[in-house]
């Protein structure tokens, strides 16, 4: 599915430019706008849910492959050490309602988060 009014779908169809950095048969990851850390990588499906828990159920294997690209992502630029954020309704930050997971590396991060 693909929503026509949705950023990421966008950037996964190539529609608005993004810097990918790794990419799978049911996922792309590109690089966030606005990086929060020196790594900071979105992981999108490709395929349109809103959030993480319609992806898996839309689509079980994705939640697998999200999460190995994920490592993937931050292996390859050198982190054994990251985190991974789904938010999840705007009341605790969701401003893309596309699922993505956020890779985060490359600095001390406080827990629990902010
Ligand atoms: P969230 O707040 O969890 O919904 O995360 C959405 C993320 O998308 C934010 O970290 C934004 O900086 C990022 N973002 C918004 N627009 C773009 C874009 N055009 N390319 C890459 N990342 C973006
Ligand atoms: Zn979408």
């Amino acid at each position: 599915m693909t929503d026509p009014d949705c950023l990421f779908c966008k950037i996964v169809a190539g529609d608005v430019p993004a810097e990918v950095v790794h990419t799978t048969e049911r996922t792309l990851a590109f690089r966030d706008i606005n990086p929060q850390a020196p790594l900071h990588v979105l992981v999108v499906p490709r395929h349109h849910e809103p959030n993480a828990a319609a992806s898996a159920e839309a689509d079980a294997a994705v939640f697998a492959e999200i999460a190995t690209a994920a490592r993937s992502v931050a292996t390859g630029a050198g982190y054994d050490d990251y985190r991974l954020v789904f938010n999840t309704g705007a009341g605790v930050g969701q401003t893309v309602f596309h699922t993505h997971c956020h890779v985060l590396a490359g600095r001390p991060m406080g827990w629990p988060p902010g």
